[in-house]
């Protein structure tokens, strides 16, 4: 499992240590619009607890963080009114995933049509 760098930059904004455009917030879990955003809509909702990725919140989250996470997912979309015309959540992780920043996060995109899944993707029959 990937250890977790208390410096990278989502540790630092749920320190306070650098500010972010909050969207949401309950007592386990932090929404806020992505600084560099990829559709009219782009907001990124993080656990407050140290998790690097899905399967060590699996693991190691209680059920109250993994209730508010989830919570936090689904009251941001409707805070941002994309609950209506529909909207994409998205976790990288790791090397593959092509996670840049080390600590658990859910991208919520919406605002547009956000065509199919994977861009850069091929049928698994021609890999
Ligand atoms: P990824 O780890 O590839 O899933 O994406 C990390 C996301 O964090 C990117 O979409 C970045 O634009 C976003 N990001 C990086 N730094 C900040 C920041 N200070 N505030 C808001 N979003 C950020």
């Amino acid at each position: 499992m990937m250890a977790y760098d208390d410096n990278n930059v989502f540790a630092r904004i749920l320190r306070g240590e650098i500010p972010c455009k909050k969207v949401y917030e309950n007592e386990h879990a932090l929404a806020f619009h992505d600084i560099n955003p990829q559709a009219p809509v782009h907001v990124l909702v993080i656990p407050k607890g140290r998790y690097v990725g899905m399967d060590d919140f699996a693991h190691n989250a209680s059920p109250a963080e993994q209730a508010a996470l989830v919570r936090a997912i689904g009251e941001t979309a409707r805070l941002l009114g994309v609950d209506k015309g529909g909207y994409r959540t998205l976790s990288n992780f790791g090397r593959d995933g092509h996670q840049e920043v080390p600590h658990l996060h859910f991208h919520i995109f919406g605002g547009r049509r956000l065509g199919r899944m994977l861009e850069g993707g091929r049928p698994p029959h021609t890999a």
